[in-house]
């Protein structure tokens, strides 16, 4: 842990590269918010639980024990992520006829699913919003009389009773700003009587003529799975604007009605939000109809661990471009980590150890990710690696497992077959494929060049590509 790259990692709070100190030496305790099940994850989303498992395995890299949690909200969440707007889990129940129980249930296993498919590490604890209601109760009961205040429509905190509300989100000195001057508060919908436009509901009651089946808001398993305060909070950069200062002002009431000396009270000393993956033509968007989730991916016939590299190829702080054509490259990419490492393993076992000979990669790799998580210089560390030459096999495997422990992209256990996903829409099978390459083979020898021809043709007509001369040897695809 000592070593010649400490740790260094962006706080979002004070907008810059901090050293990794945590609370208590030698452990590092995160906690990530993970999705509002009330529909399935895009593949945007996703990018948020990659950045966070990243961050996971680094900090284990680094050699913290690591406590991870993610939060499962499986309770009312409002559609405008400040305090008013439809109630999303209703919504979806409403749509779909069914109870708010069965629609978390189902969603929370496909993201369950998305998690699994992109090798993102099971946290130490997954937390359900709804498995915190005591908590949650006691928390909003305990900061109620000297934080909040009751409106028709429910409990709202106070925003001027908290110092610097909303540091976070402008990271300035302006803490004076609660009234809906600066840009957030032009984002947050008006309730009348609220005394400052930043001010928030923290329980809500359900508006006379509905029945709604969930009534809780903010989930507060953190404090009671963690403790506070915790080492780092992380989400996705639109929860710097309003969720995450909302977080803080709660936690800051909670620290001072309770008397706890918590430095700066915002929970977590260190606040990291990944930047958004973005698509131009609207597709992310949950209400497009066909959104982009990683099921779509993978019927289209792209691997998941390649749309996970992709995501690496840019830095977690960094807005990233999704298009099928960069995915294709990220697939291929990977494909040929794949195969380089195929081929070792088929020499040898990997070693205990990677030895000298791996050392300065080692090290050029530990030096990337300790600055603040350089997935883009690590994944070329990596390649170098991987294209050594005249080394021993068994070392160089040693040094690529070391550096995927980080990467998380499963690069000793797939295989080429595994790759080489069949999209939904494809009419043919691989036995077919090959059958008709072998013939055109066979056509080709024979410097029969209309057959050969023919057949190209024929596989193009139901979808597959001969990729003669592909210099990864791959022969085909299906497009
Ligand atoms: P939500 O279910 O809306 O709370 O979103 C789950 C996580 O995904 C949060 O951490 C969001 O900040 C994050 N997120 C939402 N959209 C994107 C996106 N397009 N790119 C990256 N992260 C996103």
């Amino acid at each position: 842990m000592t070593d010649a790259h400490p740790l260094m990692l962006f706080n979002s709070l004070t907008r810059k590269l901090e050293p990794f100190e945590p609370v208590h030496p030698g452990e590092a305790r995160v906690y990530s918010c993970g999705p509002t099940v009330y529909n399935y994850p895009h593949i945007g989303n996703m990018r948020a639980y990659v950045f966070a498992d990243v961050l996971g395995r680094t900090l284990r890299f680094k050699g913290y024990r690591l406590t991870h949690v993610i939060n499962i909200t499986d309770v009312g969440h409002l559609t405008d992520d400040a305090d008013a707007g439809e109630d999303k889990m209703e919504k979806m129940a409403a749509e779909k006829a069914q109870s708010i129980w069965d629609i978390a249930e189902h969603y929370k296993q496909a993201y369950w699913a998305d998690v699994k498919a992109l090798n993102i590490r099971q946290p130490a604890q997954w937390t359900v919003a709804t498995d915190y209601v005591p908590q949650m109760i006691e928390f909003a009961k305990g900061i109620a009389d000297r934080h909040c205040y009751e409106l028709p429509s429910g409990l709202y905190f106070d925003v001027s009773t908290v110092a610097d509300y909303g540091r976070l989100a402008r990271s300035t000195t302006d803490a004076d700003d609660r009234d809906g001057a600066n840009e957030l508060g032009g984002r947050i919908e008006q309730v009348e009587g609220k005394r400052h436009a930043a001010d928030f509901a923290i329980w809500r009651r359900t508006p006379a003529g509905e029945t709604r089946q969930m009534e809780w808001d903010s989930p507060w398993g953190r404090g009671a799975v963690l403790g506070f305060p915790f080492d780092i909070h992380t989400g996705g950069i639109d929860h710097r604007e309003i969720h995450h200062p909302n977080e803080i002002a709660q936690n800051q009431a909670h620290c001072c009605t309770n008397g706890l000396d918590v430095p700066a009270n915002s929970g977590a000393r260190l606040w990291m939000h990944n930047n958004f993956l973005v698509e131009r033509s609207g597709k992310m968007s949950k209400s497009s109809g066909e959104f982009l989730r990683l099921q779509l991916l993978i019927d289209r016939g792209y691997h998941p661990l390649a749309y996970r590299l992709m995501c690496l190829q840019a830095h977690y702080r960094s807005e990233l471009e999704f298009s099928w054509e960069g995915l294709g490259a990220a697939l291929t990419r990977l494909k040929r980590l794949v195969m380089a490492v195929a081929a070792l393993r088929a020499q040898a076992e990997p070693a205990a150890e990677a030895g000298p000979r791996f050392a300065d990669h080692l090290a050029r790799f530990d030096a990337a990710m300790s600055d603040d998580l350089n997935t883009p210089v690590a994944l070329t560390v990596l390649e170098e690696a991987a294209a050594l030459k005249k080394v021993d096999p068994g070392a160089k495997l040693a040094a690529i497992a070391a550096m995927d422990a980080v990467l998380g992209l499963d690069l000793l256990a797939l295989d080429r077959a595994d790759l080489r996903l069949r999209p939904k829409a494809a009419t043919i099978t691989e036995a077919e494929i090959e059958a008709a390459l072998a013939e055109r083979k066979e056509a080709r020898a024979a410097r029969d060049f209309a057959r050969s021809d023919a057949l190209r043709d024929e596989l193009a007509a139901r979808g597959v590509e001969a990729m003669d001369g592909d210099p990864l040897g791959w022969e085909w695809k299906l497009g």
